[in-house]
């Protein structure tokens, strides 16, 4: 499921929306529509109650969960780990992982997934200030 609409494309950037993140029901990855090339980002969405229906971890990548509203707990390597609106969350790459919504309203999150080990540069190490 991809409910992720491009608005506009251009040699230098890409723009879309997955509409009013407040309403945004499911999951959502975003590379393939914005061309990516050094992360994949998803939406993510659980129901009060409802968990991921699988446990996974990663081969190479790293993953961040930013939780945008509702609460949780992520079960990282068997341990409950709480989570709120606000809470961030990086797994490594062998990390078994699974996200549970324990509140009354949805769980929304984005998930960031990039190569562990692979940023050599940030912020302003590679930002370049322009006149
Ligand atoms: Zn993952």
């Amino acid at each position: 499921m991809n409910q992720v609409e491009l608005q506009k494309s251009s040699e230098g950037y890409s723009i879309a929306t997955v509409g009013d993140i407040a309403s945004f029901e499911g999951k959502a990855f975003v590379k393939d529509i914005l061309n990516t090339t050094s992360m994949e980002v998803s939406f993510g969405t659980l129901a009060p109650g409802c968990t991921v229906p699988f446990f996974h971890h990663h081969k190479q990548n790293e993953e961040v969960y930013v939780v945008l509203s509702g609460e949780g707990v992520f079960i990282l390597d068997g341990k409950e780990e709480p989570v709120t609106s606000g809470s961030i969350v990086r797994v490594a790459p062998s990390v078994s992982r699974n996200t549970k919504c324990t509140g009354t309203v949805p769980l929304v999150y984005i998930c960031i997934q990039a190569k562990a080990g692979s940023l050599e540069q940030y912020t302003m190490g590679d930002g370049v200030v322009e006149q």
